[in-house]
């Protein structure tokens, strides 16, 4: 194999003009400071040049969510166009995709009518009176093929691979989708596989290889309950793609909500995730006793009303961002009369309930952490 291997090479010629190749221009500041000041000079290679005193706001070890979304790759070889006349709006393909570089995207008439030609649209199926587009980011997006591969259209494969350099028009299409289009409140049943893809994945543009099997997975959780989530991660394959320095693709919807995630060893995760959670369970029980003395006492209805909601509901998910944000905004009414009112709403962070995640790999989870399990 190895002789037949040095029969195949070939010489391949540098092309002249790299001789005199030089630096692309410097890329517009960000006004994001942490990707401005550490992400860009890291993802340079140049990390090693920062003083100590860059990281001062960073000293207890927490990096910003979202900073993946910066970087704009553009490393495929051929990545998805979308054929609209073929698709039956299925969201199959933004359901496979490991990067969330596809989604199905819904607007207004009016908003349908601003977008850039590269993002066309038609009635969408099931949300009367809202036009579907299917957005596609050529930047971000690894060409690995998952999204054309799934696509079930009859009659035509509604996603065609073609070359990165022939979709880069797309790009100003992608940031009308993501920035200039409103949230829209789901028309579908988020537990279905087309609806869920209606929802703001909350974890975007990761380092995980081309066609990676597992990050579909996590994103399509994230996509469930990704606002509130806690995730303790082992050491391993979701770490990495998880929270590679300097970038990070779990990310933030438009209220700020978006999963919290830390990584501890490879083998105490079981433990690490457990201390999590008993530490918010003991919080959120303390914030339990003060709701139930302020319902010993004489209360203005509408408060007495959300905290008895509250207290009844308070470990249920379905609901739970709702209760608490009712609740938020009564306590802000009476907070400067009240001194319990005030501390109630000192507490607020743990007014929603968490969902509690322990992501690990094989090797963690069948092994070396299983006793923690
Ligand atoms: S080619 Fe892969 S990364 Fe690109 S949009 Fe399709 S599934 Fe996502
Ligand atoms: S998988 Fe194909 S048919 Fe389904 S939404 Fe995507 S492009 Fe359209």
């Amino acid at each position: 194999a190895i002789d037949k291997g040095i029969d195949a090479i070939v010489a391949v010629d540098v092309p002249a003009n790299w001789a005199e190749a030089g630096d692309t221009a410097a890329e517009a500041a960000t006004g994001n400071e942490f990707v401005d000041k550490l992400l860009v000079p890291m993802n340079k290679l140049e990390g090693d040049k920062l003083p100590v005193s860059a990281f001062a706001d960073y000293a207890d070890g927490t990096f910003p969510s979202g900073t993946a979304a910066y970087e704009k790759r553009g490393i495929a070889i051929d990545v998805p166009e979308w054929q609209m006349d073929t698709c039956i709006q299925c969201n199959q393909c933004a359901f496979v995709c490991p990067h969330a570089a596809i989604r199905p995207v819904l607007m207004t008439e009016e908003e349908a009518a601003k977008a850039p030609a590269t993002l066309p649209s038609k009635p969408a199926i099931g949300a009367k009176g809202l036009m579907f587009s299917m957005s596609i980011s050529p930047l971000d997006c690894t060409g690995c093929g998952n999204c054309a591969q799934v696509c079930p259209a009859p009659k035509a494969k509604a996603l065609v691979m073609k070359p990165l350099d022939t979709q880069l028009d797309k790009a100003a299409a992608w940031e009308y989708s993501q920035k200039e289009v409103a949230p829209k409140a789901n028309p579908l049943n988020k537990k279905t596989m087309k609806g869920i893809q209606f929802e703001q994945p909350l974890l975007e543009f990761s380092g995980a290889c081309a066609g990676c099997g597992e990050t579909p997975y996590a994103k399509l959780v994230t996509q469930l309950v990704g606002d509130r989530m806690m995730i303790a991660n082992a050491t391993g394959c979701t770490s990495i793609w998880g929270a590679s320095a300097p970038s990070m693709p779990y990310t933030k919807n438009c209220k700020g909500h978006g999963p919290s995630w830390a990584n501890s060893l490879f083998e105490d995760n079981a433990e690490y995730g457990l201390g999590m959670f008993l530490g918010v369970k003991q919080s959120r029980e303390r914030v339990e006793d003060m709701v139930k003395a302020m319902l010993e006492g004489e209360l203005p209805e509408d408060l007495k009303a959300a905290l008895t909601d509250w207290l009844e509901h308070v470990n249920d998910s379905e609901g739970t961002r709702e209760r608490a944000e009712a609740l938020t905004a009564v306590l802000e009414k009476y907070k400067d009369n009240c001194d319990k009112c005030a501390a109630l709403y000192d507490e607020k962070q743990f007014f929603v309930k968490r969902s509690h995640w322990i992501f690990g790999g094989d090797g963690w989870a069948y092994d070396i952490g299983y006793g923690g399990l």
